[in-house]
């Protein structure tokens, strides 16, 4: 693992931005629920594509919601070692945003300020007929479909398939990209919309690749380290 170049890059770079895919929170025991295996298939009858779909929500709330607390929820995860040396680059001036495609609000929870959270959060639930918003506790301890004090279904505010990405968090990340000298992409293979679109805001320099396996966009990269996002980046002196 090239550190010494990583470190480089870093303490060269004043603008940096991070992008992070689901590697960086299953470093946290959260699953991808994109690398499906037969544990899933042999206790729900849906794959999670299908469950995580806008018309399942709206179709089947309550098998939705069995999935959703049991897979989804996981509020017991704590930040490892990438969220928290990012939240310390942020404070030390250095990193001037995390774009994340995951929704566990971990990043948050490391102490990281300007997050934009491609996909939603679990921590943001909202009321399909008031819009009254609920934390992610209330739905965990819930039973069956959340219901609003005023009657209507509580839908957590993550982006699910077949729904559109917010266009404020989009604008923000593609604006926060675009004025990054250094990007740094961690725990994603780039094969999953919109990384890879995204990636082509960047102007600046130095792209960094953290990932334990290869992506298309190594030959793009100053730096590729095939390994543990949170190992590379623990080691970095801020
Ligand atoms: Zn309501």
């Amino acid at each position: 693992m090239n550190i010494q170049a990583l470190q480089q890059i870093i303490d060269g770079g004043e603008n940096i931005v991070f992008f992070g895919g689901a590697g960086v929170s299953t470093e946290s025991g959260i699953p991808d629920f994109r690398s499906v295996d037969g544990l899933y298939n042999q206790k729900y009858r849906y794959t999670p594509e299908t469950i995580l779909s806008h018309r399942f929500f709206v179709t089947h709330s309550d098998a939705f919601y069995d999935f959703y607390r049991d897979k989804m929820l996981c509020l017991d995860a704590k930040p490892n070692k990438a969220h928290l040396k990012l939240a310390e680059m942020e404070r030390a001036g250095k990193l001037k945003a995390v774009i994340t495609q995951n929704i566990d609000g971990l990043h948050q929870k490391a102490g990281s300020k300007r997050v934009y959270e491609l996909h939603g959060s679990v921590h943001h639930n909202i009321c399909q007929k008031c819009a009254k918003s609920y934390d992610a506790a209330f739905i965990l301890c819930g039973e069956g479909i959340p219901r609003c004090s005023c009657g209507g279904t509580i839908k957590p505010d993550v982006v699910l398939y077949e729904e559109p990405l917010n266009d404020a968090v989009v604008e923000g990340a593609v604006e926060a990209i675009a004025a990054a000298d250094v990007l740094i992409v961690g725990g994603t293979s780039l094969a999953v919309y919109p990384a890879a679109g995204l990636l082509n805001y960047f102007s600046g320099d130095k792209l960094v690749l953290i990932n334990k396996k290869r992506t298309p966009y190594d030959r793009r990269a100053s730096l590729v380290i095939n390994d543990s996002i949170g190992e590379a980046l623990g080691r970095i002196t801020v």
